[in-house]
């Protein structure tokens, strides 16, 4: 089956649940930040940036229990910010799944290994061959070093929980291409190859992970096409991959500070369709995670109306509104205490597109997931066959792991390892003049993204990829 069968039947059985209660509005799926702090500074992430105020604030450990207890999401997905920076993620893991709620952690993947070591420490025990033949084995493929071993070999240093295998959880890592050009759009060298070395040691370990992937205006989808073959080649148990659309706030300021028409660098619905034109077909061959009716949506095939309350987003400040994307300020509150709060006050009938023409501008380019991936499975655009479709899509076999490629890994791996400077190359390759209110060359790229909001960011990425292509 291309999900497991527990999974499936959990969420069809809620949305059964409320559809013979006919119950308006319910929660699918809940995006939770528990925290915006973040190790990185990516091109184009507006969280950071909206929330750069509230950055050093936690939700604490019962509250995010208890707003997950509220809206009675089946799926949690804990996002953030890096939630793995989050201190007591082990704990919000546990308790969510003792709510029995199926939950993604939503990495970078810079943090993950350390976790599955801690795991490893809780588990490993010495007397025991196996368990030492498989220490010995992650030495050999270089995935834990001799100084893990030992801190393993000793064991858990407290009695804090640990993150386990389940069938219930997933990571779900953010890669955003091959390794040039997911490092430049983290602004970091070598995380591309941590993701990897991340990704292989879970799987080793029992494990479900997958990737999710943005793809912005620049992505090519070629290079997308590589990046699902060599995932699925590690064992991925599916990807999750949405257009890069950007924030109100981005858009704004690329139109009043840079004077710039944002079409130029943002995806439009368009755009995004062109890029998508593929989709289905990926469907077929890789575990990609979505209805076949959010496919088709993408693919430009049919119409869907937003259900963005099916994916409600709550963090420091609260539950926002209307979506993950966008803090309508406008027409509602922002953020409300209680989702009830929320379905109830928020005028739902705004937002989204409908036959072509969008009820509030800045839903005009906006097909991501969260909108309208829930759209496809609640049937909130109903056409003949679309329940046979979901229902085939989800039971039938997963399509088969990629082989174990070695040339394909050596164009995966077509940036340079850590050091090497290809990020110092490509700024260098961005003339400041490009940057306006940017100090000079000296700035750190990352301080000058965090500093700048989305739409120099976007700006910059854009030279910084020309700049990478013609090398
Ligand atoms: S997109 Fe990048 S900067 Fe933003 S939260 Fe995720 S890892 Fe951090
Ligand atoms: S279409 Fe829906 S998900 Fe997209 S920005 Fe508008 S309200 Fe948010």
């Amino acid at each position: 089956m291309r999900f497991p069968l527990a999974l499936s039947v959990k969420i069809a059985g809620h949305i059964l649940k409320h559809k013979l209660r006919r119950t308006p509005k319910f929660a699918l799926v809940l995006q939770l930040e528990p925290l915006h702090t973040c190790n990185l500074t990516c091109t184009g992430c507006g969280r950071i940036r909206e929330y750069s105020t509230s950055l050093k604030n936690l939700v604490p450990l019962e509250k995010c229990l208890a707003v997950a207890d509220e809206c009675d999401a089946p799926m949690v997905s804990i996002c953030g910010g890096e939630p793995l920076i989050y201190p007591q993620i082990e704990a919000l893991v546990e308790g969510l799944r003792r709510q029995g709620r199926i939950v993604y952690i939503c990495t970078n993947g810079v943090f993950m290994r350390k976790k599955l070591k801690d795991y490893l420490a809780a588990v490993h025990r010495p007397e025991h061959p196996a368990d030492e033949a498989r220490l010995r084995q992650l030495l050999a493929e270089q995935l834990i070093a001799e100084a893990d071993a030992a801190i393993i070999r000793r064991g858990p240093e407290d009695q804090r929980p640990v993150i386990r295998p389940s069938k219930w959880l997933y990571w779900n890592v953010h890669v955003d291409g091959l390794e040039y050009t997911h490092d430049l759009i983290v602004e970091r060298e070598g995380v591309f190859r941590e993701c990897v070395a991340a990704i292989k040691l879970a799987k080793r370990l029992g494990y479900q992970v997958a990737t999710n992937t943005t793809v912005y205006r620049e992505t090519d989808v070629r290079e997308i096409e590589e990046m699902f073959k060599f995932f699925s080649s590690l064992g991925c148990d599916g990807h999750t991959i949405s257009p890069g659309y950007d924030y109100d706030a981005a858009k704004q300021d690329m139109v009043k500070r840079l004077g710039k028409n944002p079409e130029a660098f943002f995806l439009t619905r368009k755009m995004t369709i062109e890029k998508f034109a593929k989709i289905e077909e990926w469907g077929k061959a890789f575990t990609i995670f979505g209805t076949p009716v959010y496919q088709e949506f993408l693919a430009g095939k049919r119409e869907l109306t937003c259900t963005a309350w099916a994916i409600p987003t709550y963090n420091v400040q609260g539950w926002k509104a209307p979506c993950y994307l966008m803090t309508d300020t406008l027409h509602s509150a922002g953020h409300y205490p209680t989702y009830q709060e929320m379905l109830t006050q928020v005028d739902w009938d705004r937002y989204g597109v409908v036959n072509g023409v969008a009820r509030d501008p800045r839903c005009e380019n906006c097909m991501v997931h969260c909108g309208y991936d829930p759209s496809g499975a609640l049937g909130t655009n109903y056409q003949r066959g679309d329940n046979w479709k979901n229902f085939k899509y989800n039971f039938w076999p997963r399509p088969p792991a990629y082989p174990a490629d070695a040339e394909l890994t050596k164009r995966v791996f077509n940036g340079v390892s850590i050091g090497q400077g290809h990020l110092a190359k490509a700024k260098t390759a961005a003339p400041t003049s490009a940057i306006p209110g940017s100090n000079h060359q000296g700035q750190s790229s990352a301080a000058a993204l965090s500093s700048s909001g989305g739409a120099r960011a976007r700006d910059l990425s854009g030279t910084k990829m020309a700049a990478a292509k013609k090398e």
